[in-house]
């Protein structure tokens, strides 16, 4: 079951999400919500609008550019992100380039429901599994077996 849900989008594409966001915030609406700075500040007035008083708890972390990417990717390693939905500028590098590879690769390694596209997003949540109590992601035994590893 998804509950705690990681939004983050490049500027050229935060009106997507937005948009997306508003579509889906009926089922958003029992999740804990975290995001990077400016992206999470668009999506509480956002679920406000639609929401009201209703709308969930949105997280706000550090802009991406100044390390919002980083604590999100440290949220993944720790267990605390059950989906992400990052929709990325595929168009130019970023300055923080780096933590955007690095939220990607964490988000793999840790078998993380993951979107980088509408319709990813758009599958991932109307998923029976996005309700489903009882699914519970496998981690992935390398994971386990690095921890162990002979040296
Ligand atoms: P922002 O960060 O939501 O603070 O703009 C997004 C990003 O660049 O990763």
């Amino acid at each position: 079951m998804i509950r705690n849900i990681a939004l983050v989008a490049h500027d050229a594409r935060k009106l997507e999400l937005v948009s997306w966001v508003k579509f889906n915030a009926g089922s958003l609406k029992d999740c804990t919500l975290y995001c990077t700075g400016t992206t999470g500040r668009l999506i509480g007035e956002a679920l406000e609008e639609v929401l009201g008083n209703e709308a969930p708890e949105v997280h706000k972390m550090l802009s991406g550019p100044l390390g919002g990417d980083a604590q999100i990717g440290a949220m993944i390693a720790e267990g605390r992100v059950d989906m992400l939905v990052f929709f990325c500028d595929n168009l130019i590098m970023q300055g923080h380039q780096n933590d955007v590879m690095s939220l990607v690769r964490l988000a793999s390694l840790y078998n993380v429901p993951f979107a980088t596209n509408r319709s990813t997003a758009d599958f991932i949540i109307s998923s029976p599994l996005y309700r489903d109590p009882d699914y519970v992601p496998i981690i992935p035994s390398c994971i386990e077996s690095y921890k162990n590893r002979k040296l």
